[in-house]
Order: structure tokens, then C-alpha cells, then sequence
């Protein structure tokens, strides 16, 4: 903006950093950070996120033959799961949405809990004790309601001179809620260690992220706060672990908050509840399976670690039969307690919900479970 009057000043000017390593064809686009140039680090990421693509097809298909409720897939989006599990350390808090089942996973979250909660069984989210997991906060389906809670956390690990950062992730529709601007506003004025990564797979269910936002990019959101803000291909591992490992470090040394923008793309329905078809182009979904973040670490595996047709078979067979696995030990769950629903939303039960809790105690279980 420019203006006639000599009283102006410019405060603010803003380039959008953009990371990316990996492009769609698995080609390196820059000198890779120290540890994609081992293939042990890289072989692990693949076998991440081939294993929550196994994981995620088994949970759609135990939603479409009735064995489990709406599910939220993660196709597409597996590299920023595996990314935050990759850089978060063991007492550092991941505070989810609920789509990043990869973070879960990497942070001793048995993958069965997220069948169990999924199908409306709240021990899905009691994460086991001695894991980074234990101290992570449960799934949150309200959109950005999360986002505060992490200021919270933060301001707690400040206030106690704590070395823990806290990690809180969304989707593009969240940045649109006032807690999303409350959160990082107040994050920045009290320079928290806390870093918020905006997940941008381009949809908010049926809406658009030309609708969602006049603005080009959700990363410079960022600067209207004072926060560091830059994106990075979501589809790239690699730019999404270095991005999320500069923003951790950055939030552990008392460099404050950022905001981080992964690029990505939800190649399913938003959850089982929705048909995708109605409101977006195939050609759009073809366009974008050529730019998955599994293809593309494939093709360097090939290319530059001698990955195999049968490591890739050896890799197929096991993802899927440990996906398998836990599907079985989800059905074999025994029912929770009906009484179950009024453990966990006060720490005091309100008189009148000791009457009800009562009454469903008294009643009994009845019918089948899941
Ligand atoms: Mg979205």
C-alpha cells in the first residue's frame, strides 16, 4: 500500500517462506537436511506412513460393513502425522484435531484406540501410561476449540521454566474461528513455546480454501500476531519434519511461536458421513493423488536407496496384516460400562447427573457393543 500522506509508515512487509525437498516425482530440490541422508531415517518415515495407509483403508471398510461409526480418513495426509511423531520429544505435548493418526502412532497410541474412539468408546482416548502419548491431549472434533488450550499448556511450561513445547494442530477451516486468532495473538503478546500447524488439505468439508480466506496463503495469518510464519509442502516429509523441527527448536529457545502452513491434500470424503463427489472435480482428486507424499518418498527410495519391489511387497504384507490386527483387537473389545459417559466431563458430578448416572448403573447394559 502506498499513500500520499508523508505521516505513513510501513510496519510490516512479508515473504512466505515455502519448504519443499521432495518434489511430486520424488526428484531433490534442495540440498537435503542431515538426517534425510540417511536411509534408515528415510525407511522409517515410508514404513509410518505406509502403515497408517494400511491402518486408514481398514477403518474405512469396518465403517462401510457397520462395525465402526464416522470416521475421519487421513489418505493423503500421512506426512504430517508422521512429521509431528518425528519431532515432538517425549515430554512435549501434542494437542490433535483428529486426523494426524501418525503422531498418535509414533507417540504410543495403540491405533486400536483410534477405532475405539471413533466408535464412540471414550478409552480410546486414555493413552498408555510411560508413553510420550500420556501426556497429549484427546482427540478434538469441535473445530479450533483446541487451539486456546494450547496457549495454556504453554503458558503453564513458562510459568514452571519447564523445557517442553506444545504442539497444536488444525485444519485450513480452523483458522477462520476466533479462537484461532485469540490463540495465536495471546501465544506471540506472552511468547509462548508453543508452535500451531495448519494443516491445508484445501477443503472444510464442502467449502473451498478460496472461500475459506481472502488471503493467498494461511501461514501469513501469522503476521497480523507478531508470530513467524511459512509453509512447507505437506506432502514432503522431509520439509515438514525440517520445518516443524525449526519451529520446535525455535519455541524451545525462547524464539516464541510460529505458524506453520503444510500443504496438503484430503484425497478422501472429509469423514464416512460425506461424498466428496458431490462438490469437487474428478480431475481435481487424480491431480492430486500424482502429488501423495507416499509416491514421492517411494521414488527416491528407488532412485537413491536401492528400496526394492520386494521391500515394497515385504513392507504391503506387513502394514496390512497389522492392520488387520488391530481391527481384530478393536472388535474384541469388551463393552465399556454404560455409566461410562459421566466419568470424565466434570471433576465434581452435578447432582442431577449422579440421578441419571443412577439410573443407567440401575438399567443395565443392553444390547451389543461398538
Ligand atoms: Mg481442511
Amino acid at each position: 500500500m502506498t499513500s500520499e500522506n508523508p505521516a505513513t509508515t510501513q510496519v510490516a512487509a512479508f515473504a512466505i517462506g515455502y519448504t519443499q525437498y521432495l518434489d511430486a516425482e520424488g526428484h531433490v530440490r534442495a540440498p537435503l537436511p542431515a538426517f534425510a541422508r540417511d536411509a534408515a531415517a528415510l525407511r522409517e518415515m515410508y514404513r509410518t506412513m505406509t502403515m497408517v495407509r494400511a491402518f486408514d483403508r481398514k477403518a474405512v471398510a469396518l465403517q462401510r460393513t457397520g462395525q465402526l461409526g464416522t470416521y475421519a480418513a487421513c489418505l493423503g495426509q500421512e506426512a504430517v502425522g508422521t512429521a509431528i511423531g518425528l519431532t515432538l520429544r517425549h515430554d512435549d505435548v501434542y494437542i490433535p484435531a483428529y486426523r494426524e493418526y501418525a503422531a498418535n502412532m509414533l507417540r504410543g497410541v495403540p491405533l486400536q484406540n483410534v477405532l475405539l474412539y471413533w466408535g464412540g468408546d471414550e478409552r480410546g482416548m486414555q493413552f498408555p501410561e510411560g508413553t510420550p502419548s500420556h501426556n497429549d491431549f484427546p482427540f478434538s472434533v469441535p473445530i479450533a476449540t483446541h487451539i486456546p488450550h494450547a496457549v495454556g499448556v504453554a503458558y503453564a511450561f513458562k510459568l514452571r521454566k519447564q523445557d517442553r513445547v506444545v504442539l497444536a494442530s488444525c485444519g485450513d477451516g480452523a483458522t477462520s474461528k476466533g479462537d484461532f486468532y485469540e490463540a495465536i495473538s495471546s501465544a506471540k503478546v506472552w511468547n509462548l513455546p508453543v508452535v500451531f500447524l495448519v494443516s491445508n488439505n484445501q477443503w472444510a468439508i464442502s467449502l473451498p480454501s478460496s472461500r475459506q480466506t481472502g488471503a493467498q496463503t494461511f501461514a501469513q495469518k501469522a503476521f497480523a500476531g507478531g508470530l513467524h510464519g511459512e509453509q512447507c509442502d505437506g506432502n514432503d516429509v522431509i520439509a515438514t519434519r525440517e520445518v516443524l523441527a525449526r519451529a520446535i527448536e525455535r519455541a524451545r529457545s525462547g524464539g516464541g511461536p510460529s505458524l506453520i502452513e503444510a500443504v496438503t491434500y484430503r484425497l478422501h470424503d472429509h469423514t464416512t458421513a460425506d461424498d466428496a463427489r458431490r462438490y469437487r472435480s474428478e480431475d481435481e482428486v487424480k491431480a492430486a493423488w500424482e502429488r501423495c507424499p507416499i509416491k514421492r518418498l517411494k521414488a527416491h527410495l528407488v532412485a537413491q536407496h536401492g528400496w526394492s519391489e520386494a521391500d515394497e511387497v515385504a513392507l504391503n504384507d506387513e502394514a496390512t496384516a497389522n492392520a488387520e490386527k488391530i481391527a481384530q483387537a478393536f472388535l474384541a473389545m469388551p463393552p465399556d460400562q454404560p455409566s461410562a459417559i459421566f466419568d470424565s466431563l466434570y471433576a465434581k458430578l452435578p447432582r442431577q447427573y449422579e440421578w441419571q448416572r443412577d439410573e443407567v448403573v440401575a438399567a443395565g447394559p443392553k444390547g451389543g457393543h461398538h
